[in-house]
């Protein structure tokens, strides 16, 4: 059923060379096509996909009713502005709301730009004098430069500065260092409810609760980047599900629309009334496609019970990974929750990573020691068996 496609990956990486800033360390490999958990390459290789789209294609590459909606719209309405109103961005805000906490939402593009409405709304919503915002050592929030000083992590800040004032750091896991950081300055704690890119580390019991408290006591909003972790990703529609605390702002967006780009705030009605006309805008935003893809996407995971396909495929990813740790020196750490997976490792991931890559299995590597897995909430049991034999395998051939 693969076609290889006419122009080979050689060909492609060659325009890349002369036409596109190479701002990405890229695979020398071009993808062409891609079905669930698989994707196929230039020259008719079929890969298992087990960081589809960075953490985009939670649904997988290409789900059915997520194309077969924006076929329909497309050939409808592509974009009309925020100054009209339009059917499926109302209908999207309404499902996002009654699966979250009843908020309302502000549709954008991406996760940082859904952080830079966070920030401006913490700052627009306070009293003036409170403007900072405390954020936590290995979080992601994105590349605007906004999203940059609130990722509280040097390597993303060289050679920038001077960033955006106004970013308060602190250890995450540690509620006295959040307690002694809060002043009459302070406007909100933004944070990952489980940090992604930092390499997929939980919250330490009641972390979550012990910043909700802090929050309430000195009138602080508190935000949950859910950007990765959110969406059905962790089991539950979004990760702060699972630690019984509620936040006054949520970011979402990376499998928001089933791997088209779309992002969305969702914030408390009365809060939400301080993103006043005027003061912030998206041109794209809630995008009628958009739209139709996201409500697509909230559709499938319900019709198909995918939440609980996440719980029952993550326990598989659990089980075969902490048996690999207990057997396999080199494994430090398992750190799951549904289908966010980290393999902390006593040695650098790269070389796994590549090898992996030669068995034609798609994984990632953050922060050098931490393989992360991102899989689609539809995999099934016996392609998450099949991966975790190949993965076995190499990370066990790289422990000699
Ligand atoms: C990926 C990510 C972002 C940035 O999202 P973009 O769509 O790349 O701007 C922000 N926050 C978290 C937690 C992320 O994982």
């Amino acid at each position: 059923m693969a076609t290889a496609s006419t122009t080979k990956s050689a060909e492609v990486i060659d325009t890349f060379k002369r036409y596109v800033i190479p701002n990405y360390v890229r695979y020398p490999v071009c993808l062409v096509r891609g079905e669930g958990s698989y994707v196929w390459d230039a020259e008719g290789n079929r890969y298992l996909d087990f960081f589809p789209g960075w953490g985009c294609n939670l649904l997988g590459h290409c789900p059915e009713p997520v194309v077969k909606a924006v076929r329909e719209q497309v050939a409808t309405l592509i974009h009309v502005p925020n100054t009209w109103y339009t059917e499926p961005q109302g209908q999207w805000a309404k499902l996002l709301s009654e699966r979250s906490f009843g908020g309302q939402a502000f549709f954008c593009n991406s996760g940082a730009e859904a952080n830079e409405a966070a920030i401006k709304l913490a700052r627009l919503h306070t009293p003036k004098e409170r403007y900072k915002i405390i954020t936590f050592e290995g979080s992601f929030h994105g590349r605007t430069l906004g999203a940059t000083a609130a990722t509280a992590q040097p390597k993303y800040h060289e050679g920038l500065g001077p960033l955006m004032a106004g970013f308060v750091y602190c250890p995450f896991g540690d509620l006295d260092a959040v307690a002694k950081r809060i002043d009459s300055e302070t406007a909100a704690i933004m944070v990952e409810p489980v940090q992604g890119e930092g390499g997929i580390n939980l919250p330490p019991d009641g972390f979550l609760a012990g910043l909700r408290k802090l929050a309430d006591e000195n009138e602080l909003l508190l935000i949950f980047d859910e950007v990765q972790s959110g969406f059905g990703r962790t089991g539950k529609w979004f990760a702060y599900q699972n630690y019984d605390v509620t936040p006054d702002i949520m970011t979402l967006a990376k499998a928001l629309c089933g791997g088209i780009a779309g992002g969305a705030l969702l914030a408390r009605a009365d809060i939400a009334a301080s993103l006043r006309p005027g003061m912030h805008a998206a041109t794209f935003g809630g995008n009628p496609i958009a739209a139709r893809a996201g409500i697509a996407a909230i559709e499938m995971i319900d019709d198909e019970r995918l939440l609980a396909n996440a719980v029952a495929v993550g326990a598989v990813f659990r089980r075969r990974l902490e048996a690999l740790r207990d057997e396999c020196h080199i494994v430090r750490d398992v750190r799951v929750l549904g289908v966010m997976i980290g393999i902390e490792l006593a040695i650098e991931g790269a070389g796994i990573v590549q090898a992996c890559i030669d068995r034609k299995l798609l994984i990632n590597c953050t922060h050098g020691t931490v393989l992360r897995l991102l899989p689609a909430m539809n995999l099934s049991v016996e392609q998450a068996n099949l991966g975790c034999d190949i993965l076995s395998e190499v990370v066990k051939e790289h422990a000699q």
